[in-house]
């Protein structure tokens, strides 16, 4: 072959040489002709840098990938954080406080006094209220705290009572009548707890929800209502 048409098959070949691709034979033409012709020798020489040098930047590239890879992580990572806290802290403030609006128009954050986990589906209205009564008081009423649940109808299905603001024979006089009074069914099941009387107040089943707290709080000052 002449050596001017060997180097341009050669040339041709060498792609394939330099990705490993040619047989045995192929190379050993390939590396006897490159060892008497310096030209062909500079073109490999040439492919092989340019091929390092591809490898290289890829390397570059899927380096800056992994970077950007990573930050994209960190930040997914910190948004979730972030996220799950606000998500937590919204939750905590649902269900132990609300906003209310004073009455000068100023808005306030207001501490929930019911613990919100007792209550089901049923709506739960909570009124503090109190009652004249001069004897067996300490300071002249009876503080109620009272519980009226109200069902998926709209109606009263039940209301538990605590009374306050006894003297200590006071109390134990108002746990006794109403101890007594049980057969009747309108005040069941009272216990009483330190200077604290409990009791479920049947009055009001089944009314309406308007109709219910007005029984209840009939002879009584409502001092707040809350309704969760
Ligand atoms: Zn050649």
């Amino acid at each position: 072959m002449k050596k001017n048409k060997q180097c341009s098959v050669i040339r041709d070949l060498l792609p394939n040489y330099i990705e490993n691709l040619t047989s045995e034979d192929t190379n050993n033409f390939i590396e006897s002709h490159i060892e008497n012709c310096e030209e062909c020798e500079q073109i490999l020489k040439d492919m092989k840098g340019d091929i390092k040098l591809k490898k290289i930047n890829s390397k570059k590239e899927i380096n800056a990938l992994k970077k950007i890879k990573n930050k994209f992580r960190i930040k997914s990572i910190i948004f979730l954080c972030i996220f799950s806290l606000t998500i937590v802290a919204c939750t905590f403030f649902w269900n132990n406080y609300s906003l209310k609006v004073d009455d000068n128009g100023k808005l306030y954050i207001k501490k929930h006094t019911l613990d919100k986990s007792m209550i089901n589906n049923n709506q739960i209205i909570m009124v503090k209220s109190k009652e004249k009564l001069n004897n067996e008081t300490k300071d002249g009423y009876i503080y109620y705290t009272t519980i009226i649940t109200i069902d998926d109808n709209m109606k009263c299905s039940g209301v538990r009572e605590k009374e306050e603001g006894y003297t200590d024979e006071g109390i134990k006089a108002r746990y006794y009548i109403l101890e007594k009074g049980e057969s009747s069914g309108i005040q069941t099941n009272p216990k009483m707890i330190n200077n604290y009387l409990y009791y479920n107040n049947n009055i009001a089943n089944g009314k309406d929800k308007e109709e219910a707290i007005n029984t209840i709080l009939a002879y009584r000052e409502i001092i707040e209502i809350e309704e969760y």
